[in-house]
């Protein structure tokens, strides 16, 4: 059985990418050898110490349009489906036009 895929309400187009852009300043502690109390003999960036997330946007974008649909999806449960995309999708299009 084929589940119906969500489409953007704009141009109609289903081809649908969920974007997810986040910054984050990781520290490394300058101790006797590299960068970072983890690192030893050679500098690894994912050693790090501390990691403070600064930013985060999370969104749907139509390939085919561009438009954006900003969405928060923390967890994804069971009974979450395209349904739920397509809500994001309607709700965020309702929005724009009034
Ligand atoms: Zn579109």
């Amino acid at each position: 059985m084929e589940k119906k895929k969500a489409s953007c309400p704009v141009c109609g187009s289903n081809s649908l990418m969920m974007k997810y852009e986040a910054s984050y300043v990781y520290s490394y502690a300058i101790d006797s050898d590299a960068p970072g109390t983890k690192n030893v003999d050679e500098f690894l960036p994912y050693m790090y110490d501390e990691r403070e997330q600064k930013d985060m946007r999370q969104y749907i974008e139509c390939s085919k349009c561009g438009t954006q649909f900003p969405c928060y999806f923390h967890e994804w449960n069971p009974n979450m489906d395209a349904s739920s995309i397509a809500e994001v999708l309607n709700q965020n299009h309702t929005e724009k036009s009034l």
